[in-house]
């Protein structure tokens, strides 16, 4: 078995060890493998023991790679900022975008989602950590802007999706996923029925998993350290 490979099931264990921990039903949480800067081979490393959802954050890289492995049935989600000279191509080769977080940028995606294809599922990202992270919506305009993209019909809004400032202690790291699942209870409550929160990463996918992630977006502890981060 490959490295990639070990890993994954490394990574899968620790999920399921943790879903039960948290008392998460078996399954809840889905591993999104972060293949970002990683070449083709490593993704196929990981679709050859089942893994089929692979995140990538640049627009270019992501083509490169799409195109190499088009042989195989894989689900692509873009979780990077979206410039909106870009949005046409994710439109049209993504399945899934996490980091909505601009009212045009929604509109662009469903003008442009090609029309033989199922509705784009988005997330939009939310900044929970302050100003020194840019992307993301505030919480404050989260509703306004989940009110807007729920009546695109082109885009099918799934949930809400953090990338928090590191930090190494569990209980800090809870903080702005706990808060998260509260922007989302808050929509549901309001009449959307949104079933996705995508948060955690390899170091502080427990205290995502603690707080109801249900897409963990992993990279690093699949993949190796990455050269540019
Ligand atoms: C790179 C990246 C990840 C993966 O991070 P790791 O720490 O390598 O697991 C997750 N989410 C986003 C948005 C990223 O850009």
């Amino acid at each position: 078995m490959s490295s990639i490979a070990q890993s994954l099931e490394k990574i899968r264990n620790r999920v399921t060890v943790l879903e039960r921990r948290y008392e998460r039903s078996p399954g809840a949480v889905r591993v999104l493998a972060v293949s970002k800067t990683k070449p083709p081979e490593a993704v196929r490393a990981a679709a050859e023991i089942g893994q089929r959802e692979f995140g990538e954050n640049h627009v270019q890289d992501a083509l490169t790679k799409l195109d190499a492995l088009a042989d195989m049935d894989l689900v692509w989600h873009f979780i990077g900022p979206i410039q909106s000279n870009k949005t046409r191509v994710v439109a049209a080769r993504f399945h899934w975008v996490h980091s909505i977080d601009r009212a045009k940028i929604a509109r662009r995606l469903n003008e442009q989602r090609p029309d033989g294809l199922p509705p784009l599922e988005v997330c939009i990202q939310v900044n929970l950590s302050g100003e020194t992270s840019k992307s993301g919506v505030e919480p404050q305009q989260v509703e306004e802007l989940a009110q807007v993209v729920s009546e695109l019909p082109r885009l099918r809004l799934r949930g809400l999706m953090t990338l928090p400032q590191p930090c190494d202690e569990l209980d800090d790291q809870r903080r702005p996923f706990a808060a998260l699942r509260g922007l989302l209870e808050t929509l549901n409550a309001g009449g959307l029925a949104l079933d996705t929160l995508s948060m955690g990463m390899t170091n502080d996918m427990e205290a995502a998993i603690a707080e109801g992630a249900t897409i963990i977006r992993i990279g690093t502890a699949i993949f190796g350290p990455r050269e540019v981060a």
